[in-house]
């Protein structure tokens, strides 16, 4: 399928791995010029020279620095101001227990997982607006609809960046700016990785056996691939998908037990 993007101009957040890297792949294979952001250099180039192998036709863009901050999104804008597609995202914060957050861990995660895409959407949405048309979509997580009890700093701060969305996004989508979120649930990246390391660690056994039961309890007896996650992300930036504004669609193999 076709869809409909091709020469168009993407920011892809956090990207040099995992879901971000899907998304900014799957965005290049059909056609979109991107620039993609992470902290570290090397595994940035890396993934943008494997973009551009595989895409000789569409301009890569590299911009290294940290997403949370100031200087991090107004390098990302210079590279590339007037997106017509942005994908939010950045590096979840940790796990732990809520007595000992301080102040400033709170500050940190409304800082990556709420106010950055908050300050990104708010530098693009209307030129977006303006030149009618606009796709962003927000990589969130599945515990926005499940909240997970140890991840209660990711649990608040998607919830806020989630709620505020639910009301811009029936705002844009007169002028064919649509704003969704997508939810993962367990995609095997670095992240799902290191989290294995931890408990595995604690329980005293390898980290790939805490994957295998892991992956069991899920319905689809297996974690996401990132390529699946990658392709969610083109289809809801596709020029017919005009119609899907304020969603929040979950990617977990079924783990979500409800009916809605
Ligand atoms: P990942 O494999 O660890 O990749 C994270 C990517 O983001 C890397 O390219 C990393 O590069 C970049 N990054 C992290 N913090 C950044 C920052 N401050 N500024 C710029 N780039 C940054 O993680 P992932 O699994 O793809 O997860 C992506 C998001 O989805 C996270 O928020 C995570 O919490 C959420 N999520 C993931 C899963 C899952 O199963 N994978 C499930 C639920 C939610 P650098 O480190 O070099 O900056």
């Amino acid at each position: 399928m076709d869809l409909g993007i091709k020469g168009r101009r993407a920011i892809v957040c956090a990207s040099s791995k995992g879901l971000g890297r899907a998304c900014a792949i799957a965005l290049a294979n059909e056609g979109v010029h991107v620039t993609i952001t992470a902290r570290g250099a090397e595994a940035l180039a890396k993934t943008a020279a494997e973009i551009r192998a595989a895409n000789p036709g569409i301009t890569v863009t590299e911009v290294a620095g940290d997403i949370t901050t100031p200087e991090g999104r107004a390098a990302v804008l210079a590279a590339c101001p007037d997106p017509d597609i942005l994908i939010n995202n950045a590096g979840g914060p940790p796990p732990g227990d809520f007595r000992n957050w301080t102040r400033d861990d709170w500050i940190k995660a409304l800082d990556a997982n709420m106010l950055t895409p908050i300050e990104l959407i708010k530098a693009t949405v209307d030129g977006m607006m303006a030149r009618k048309f606009g796709r962003i979509v927000n990589i969130t997580s599945a515990a926005v609809k499940a909240p997970i009890d140890i991840l209660g700093l990711s649990n608040g701060a998607r919830a806020g960046l989630t709620g505020f969305v639910a009301g811009l996004s029936r705002k844009t989508v007169i002028n064919n700016v649509t704003i969704n979120a997508l939810l993962p649930g367990p995609f095997e990246t670095d992240r799902l990785r290191s989290t294995a390391k931890g408990e595995a660690e604690k329980r005293g056994v390898t980290p790939e056996q805490i994957l295998a039961d892991r992956a069991k309890l899920n319905p689809a007896g297996r974690f996401g691939d990132p390529e699946e996650f990658g392709l969610a992300c083109a289809f809801l930036c596709a020029a017919k998908a005009g119609y899907i504004t304020g969603q929040n669609i979950l990617l977990d193999g079924g783990a979500f037990p409800g009916t809605l």
